[in-house]
């Protein structure tokens, strides 16, 4: 039975059938299965009313390609999410190229919501009109262009669902991974403890957990200041504040 703190997540796509095996197994299908998540995955053609279930449309003013047509999203958001306004209580998200880039911060205030609602758009995008009456975000998984939200859905999804309490075997492996505290997280060893001449560092052999803790941070920060020192001018900017 789900728990009723389970977060309900309701995904609306005209590719439903692309998400049963990711809803289904590893992390989110456990999720799923003890009930901490309560996954939906919609078609949006159920929203259509011609014969053709008709999502998109021509550009007004010229283009290539198509725009998603607005009835059908307006609707199909409005009927899981309600109206937009202050009495809505799920978070509308559209995953877009123009959108907010997701980071690890902006997944742990996601995963604090009780619903959300993600939009996949297809074509060129969507019709404004749908941002304006029924969107309440628009997020971005990085500065490229991929086909559709369909993967951007999984990237935020998997993210968001390993941060539910009760979710990862080990509540540990959160706290100490990249991005938490804005580092990078430091190389890890697992046996054997000598591979092809490489040799597991000796103090990860040692026992000495207070020792293993200042290695780990360590290796943390150096790995921070040589691949992203932006994290750290970032955490210091939040020093300074
Ligand atoms: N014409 C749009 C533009 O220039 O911004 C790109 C549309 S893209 C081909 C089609 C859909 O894929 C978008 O509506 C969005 O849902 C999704 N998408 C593509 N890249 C994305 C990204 N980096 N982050 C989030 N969603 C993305």
């Amino acid at each position: 039975m789900a728990d009723p703190a389970a977060i309900r997540v309701d995904v609306i796509t005209i590719f439903p059938g692309l998400f049963e095996p990711f809803v289904g197994e590893a992390m989110l299908g456990i999720a799923r299965d003890k009930g901490l998540a309560r996954i939906a995955v919609h078609d949006l053609r159920d929203w259509t009313r011609d014969r053709h279930r008709t999502v998109d449309d021509a550009p007004y003013g010229g283009g290539p390609g198509m725009v998603m047509k607005p009835e059908p999203l307006v609707e199909a958001i409005e009927q899981i999410a309600g109206p937009k306004g202050p009495e809505r209580r799920a978070r509308v998200v559209l995953l877009a190229p123009q959108g907010r880039r997701l980071d690890q911060t902006h997944l742990e205030e996601l995963a604090r919501e009780e619903h959300l609602v993600l939009v996949c758009g297809r074509y060129e995008g969507v019709d404004q009109r749908v941002v304006d009456l029924a969107v309440d975000e628009e997020v971005s998984i990085g500065d490229y262009v991929l086909s559709g939200g369909e993967v951007p859905v999984m990237v935020l999804l998997e993210g968001v669902v390993r941060l539910l309490p009760g979710v990862l075997g080990n509540p540990e492996s959160v706290e100490s991974e990249s991005f938490a505290e804005r580092l990078l997280e430091g190389p890890q060893y697992t046996r054997p403890p000598e591979y092809r001449g490489l040799e597991v560092p000796e103090v990860l052999r040692s026992g000495h957990h207070a020792e293993v803790a200042r290695w780990r941070r360590q290796r943390a920060v150096e790995r921070t200041e040589e691949r992203r020192p932006d994290l750290r001018d970032g955490a210091r900017g939040d020093e300074e504040r």
